[in-house]
């Protein structure tokens, strides 16, 4: 029996000092700090001032294994996973091969088992080969072996709208999802940024809000139409948030996502001509990050995902024009959320978790408790999984490259101090990061 007893944490969501006791797998106790009753053998942790959070769940995480194992693996990416507090990860589909059949799903879904450093999820691609021309195998994915529920061709966009309505009808049949990249490819040929006054300053082609705008519009229609629900990846300007918030009210089955830097960076960054900088959606105006902010303090926007992208050196290293588009973002996730929502007292923790644990888990359908132990989101309530993230938000560090578990070099936050670090990570009730430091699984019980 392996029993793990976390002394003094605040669960999110709460305001007393807590002590948790995981055992085999399962949160098997909660009780005020000290008066745990810890069997024998049990072994402790310190959380003394530590933050509690159900396991972190990532509705949208680039792994590039099959294929661009020279950005990312399976393995390199659910170790930044784990350093980074998640628990589990949908894996995007703009793999080589694309993950559109049964057979690469079920491959990522097996590689995800084997590294043990998460549970991953694969996205299965709505479209084959990404291409926007044939539905891929979506009931073949949904029915494998990685039960698929989240369908995207993330990275394009479906804008064929016949496309689009065919996606939605057919995964409504198991409960699924289209993940849309929002993104109108006429009106976005050549795009190297946000289109405003920074691009005109700079030169550069710009990305216009529209773009994204028009697609969201069209979709929420479409999912009300067919009665199936859609999910808008990465949200980035405030009339998308405007958009959602009306659908929202009109009862639409409409979720939304934001990544951590669209509520940090603006295109001023773009200045600097840095690479590292390049995303898609582009980062927007101070007022963008204004109204993404809101939305997610609001629950117009019902989830925080990483879009966490690797890239090898040489696809950033270059000039602006030539550069990959993506930013790292796993190991950085929870900090830049500490900063943005939390120390600027938009967000407590308990919607912390909401954002970043169960409403992912929700949409993608990880909450289902036919998963039994797999099942994520549920909360640190006794008898649910014991998927736990211990997250230090008085400490205080400065994000080197060098130093992270991802293959990728890209972070947008290289050389600054973020507040707040995870310390401990709980799959299964095993620990996969304790005082820092990943823990392998043949040194886990
Ligand atoms: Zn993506």
């Amino acid at each position: 029996m392996s029993t793990w007893v976390l002394r003094g944490a605040r669960v999110a969501g709460s305001d007393a000092a807590e002590d948790l006791v995981l055992t085999d797998g399962v949160v098997s106790g909660r009780a005020p700090a000290g008066a745990a009753d810890v069997p024998a053998g049990a072994r402790t942790v310190d959380a003394d001032g530590l933050v509690a959070l159900p396991g972190l769940v990532d509705l949208h995480t680039h792994l590039r294994e099959p294929g661009r194992e020279d950005a990312e693996t399976v393995e390199t990416g659910t170790r930044a996973a784990a350093a980074g507090g998640w628990t589990a990860v949908h894996a995007m589909a703009n793999t080589s091969p694309v993950a559109d059949t049964a057979g690469v799903v079920e491959q990522v879904h097996r590689l995800g088992v084997e590294a043990g450093w998460c549970d991953v999820r694969p996205v299965g691609a709505v479209t084959v080969g990404l291409e926007g021309r044939r539905l891929a195998e979506l009931g073949a994915m949904a029915t494998s072996a990685a039960r698929v529920r989240v369908f995207s061709d993330d990275g394009h966009c479906v804008a064929d709208p016949v496309l689009m309505r065919r996606a939605l009808e057919y995964v409504r049949a198991f409960d699924g999802v289209v993940a849309q990249h929002a993104q109108d490819p006429r009106l976005t040929e050549g795009a190297q940024m946000n289109e405003g006054e920074v691009s005109a300053v700079l030169g550069l082609a710009g990305w216009p809000s529209v773009a994204e705008e028009a697609v969201i519009a069209r979709d929420v229609l479409l999912a009300a139409h067919v009665g199936s629900r859609v999910h808008v990846c990465h949200v980035s300007t405030a009339g998308s948030v405007e958009i959602v918030r009306l659908a929202k009210q009109r009862g639409l089955p409409v979720t939304a996502e934001v990544t951590p830097h669209h509520l940090v960076l603006t295109d001023e960054e773009v200045r600097s001509y840095d690479p590292v900088y390049k995303v898609n959606p582009p980062l927007r105006t101070a007022r963008d990050v204004h109204a993404l902010r809101e939305a997610v303090a609001d629950g117009t926007i019902d989830v925080i995902a990483t879009d966490h992208a690797p890239h090898p050196t040489e696809a950033k290293d270059c000039e602006w024009a030539a550069a990959a588009m993506g930013m790292t973002g796993l190991e950085t996730a929870l900090a830049v959320v500490q900063e943005a929502l939390v120390d600027t007292g938009l967000l407590g923790w308990g919607e912390v978790a909401a954002r970043m644990s169960a409403a992912p888990a929700r949409i993608g359908r990880l909450d289902d408790a036919a998963l039994g132990l797999h099942a994520h989101g549920r909360g640190l309530a006794v008898g649910e999984p014991a998927h736990v993230t211990l997250h230090d938000p008085a400490a205080r560090w400065t994000v080197e490259p060098a130093a992270q578990q991802t293959m990728g070099w890209n972070t947008p936050f290289r050389g600054r101090t973020l507040p707040g670090r995870v310390v401990a990570t709980f799959l299964r009730g095993a620990p996969t990061l304790l005082d820092g430091r990943l823990v392998d699984p043949d040194a886990r019980a």
